[in-house]
């Protein structure tokens, strides 16, 4: 089930990648400094930009406007080193886009990064500048679904990478003991901004039914129906016949009976 659960992730976030559309992004009229940048994306929207691969670079670069400032976006030093503002996680080597020269660090505390747009050299690429400094807030705001509720008897185990029950958003159903769920696979919020499958529900365990030994008989409670979770059966035995075995056996919280079904043998 963890396999499943890791080869669907691995499938989908490969799905995206080729996707886009997933966020739009938005930009401010006037120049701010970094700090209000950062309160006012996550004020109007839902952060900084923080998406960076080649493809997406190009469509910034082709639809925002040129400004002699330049465009903040979500990266800046934290404890010395560079961390994207969203989730505070370190900037890796192969996600990093400097200009060339850059970072310099040139008046010793340019802790924040731009991004050069229409830009005769080096268009989509970045610097580091002082963060007191006045730029564009460039952010995004991604495609979010509704909010899950949990189903009866379960509880969701959910994991948010951009935003709660956003894009990228998954969510498991753990049910309680006695139940178990009617989807083994975790549902997604896709880039439609629906989830990829109904949650879920948790239903009633139930166990296989049972015959009346040989020269015996059953009786199980419910008389009738189907046999959930602690429903019980009794044994007995014909006259001249003694039971070999448990006379009583009781569905467990996993489907399985808590013993083995017994049988009459001759006196
Ligand atoms: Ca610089």
């Amino acid at each position: 089930m963890i396999g499943l659960w890791f080869l669907s992730v691995l499938t989908y976030r490969l799905m995206v990648l080729e996707e886009g559309n997933c966020w739009t992004y938005h930009y401010s009229e006037k120049n701010m400094t970094y700090k209000l940048a950062e309160k006012w994306c996550r004020k109007h929207y839902t952060n900084m930009v923080a998406i960076q691969n080649k493809k997406e670079i190009a469509h910034l670069n082709a639809f925002l406007p040129f400004s002699p400032t330049y465009y903040w976006i979500g990266i800046r030093k934290i404890d010395n080193e560079w961390t994207w503002v969203g989730t505070r996680k370190r900037l890796t080597e192969e996600a990093k886009n400097w200009a060339p020269g850059e970072p310099n660090n040139r008046k010793n505390d340019e802790d924040c990064v731009e991004i050069y747009i229409k830009r005769d050299k080096d268009a989509g690429k970045w610097n580091d500048e002082r963060c007191s400094k006045q730029k564009v807030a460039l952010c995004y705001t991604v495609v979010t679904c509704d909010q899950l509720k949990e189903p009866d008897q379960g509880t969701l185990e959910c994991s948010h990478p951009l935003q709660n029950y956003s894009y990228n958003s998954s969510c498991k159903v753990q049910c309680a003991e006695g139940y178990e769920s009617t989807g083994f696979e975790p549902v997604w919020c896709t880039s439609s901004g629906n989830w990829s499958a109904p949650t879920p529900a948790c239903r009633v365990v139930q166990c296989d039914g049972l015959n009346a030994p040989a020269h015996g008989s059953l009786t199980c409670s419910p008389a009738f129906g189907n046999l959930l979770w602690n429903s019980t059966c009794e044994f007995a035995c014909e006259a001249g016949f003694v039971l070999k075995g448990s006379d009583r056996l009781q569905c467990g919280a996993s489907g399985k009976w808590d013993g083995e079904q017994p049988e009459c043998e001759s006196t």
